[in-house]
């Protein structure tokens, strides 16, 4: 038996507080709250949850300055939780450090999802490499990264170097969202433009190649005006 996973709440709305605290605690998850920034800092550092959820919106403190404090420290996975719709601000808590975000109003599967994800990604960065590993698998799309093989459905498809290195980081953090920046300097290196028209053409050749009808694709979704975000690895 895993022990339970203890999760911090830093949000100082109380409905929304006892929504979410409930939600975990069903779902089998320790919760602890906060209701302010300090209060939540002093038991991030104290309690080492395995994740937090952090409001952005929060009276003492700006979100994104939080995440910024527990990012000089720790590697913990961290879920902002918006209701602000401005997708700079998103983007920011993304590049601060942040793993992912809902936006507020979000449902429960939503959400369980999110922390699934990011609580699956921090278990297996730290040690514990299967072989699997070396495998992306969703639906009838396999990558495998060793031997540089991307299938459907048992068929080889041919990708340019640039589209399997795209491919590559977004499936290796699937199920997260990858802002459209650090997509363009991991392929391109940290000097690339930030103009995202190459990136653009590159996604477009990729949906061609990967998906039955690139309009409503299945594999990478657009998360408009932020990045991109890969299904979910069913090999995990
Ligand atoms: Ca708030």
């Amino acid at each position: 038996m895993n022990p339970k996973k203890q999760l911090l709440l830093i949000e100082d709305e109380r409905n929304i507080c006892n929504f979410i605290m409930t939600t975990l605690k069903s779902n089998g998850y320790k919760v602890i709250s906060a209701l302010n920034a300090e209060t939540g800092l002093s038991l991030a550092a104290s309690q080492c949850p395995d994740l937090i959820l952090l409001d952005l919106g929060l009276p003492d403190m700006d979100g994104i300055e939080v995440i910024r404090k527990i990012r000089s420290w720790g590697n913990l996975p961290i879920i902002v939780i918006s209701a602000r719709t401005q997708e700079r601000e998103k983007v920011e808590a993304l590049d601060a450090g942040a793993d992912d975000y809902i936006t507020k109003p979000f449902g429960t599967s939503e959400m369980m999802a999110r922390v699934r994800t990011a609580l699956r990604r921090s278990t297996s960065g730290s040690g514990q490499r299967s072989s699997d590993q070396n495998r992306y698998i969703a639906g009838n799309l396999v990558i495998d990264y060793e031997k540089h093989i991307i299938t459907i459905d048992g068929e080889i498809i041919h990708f340019t170097q640039i589209e399997y290195k795209i491919l590559t980081y977004l499936s290796r953090n699937a199920g997260r969202v990858i802002t459209y920046d650090s997509l363009i300097s991991h392929v391109w290196g940290p000097f690339a433009d930030s103009n995202n028209r190459i990136l653009r053409v590159n996604m477009a050749n990729i949906r061609r190649k990967l998906e039955n009808n690139p309009a409503d694709p299945q594999y990478i979704f657009t998360e408009i005006g932020i990045g991109y975000r890969m299904i979910d690895n069913e090999n995990q």
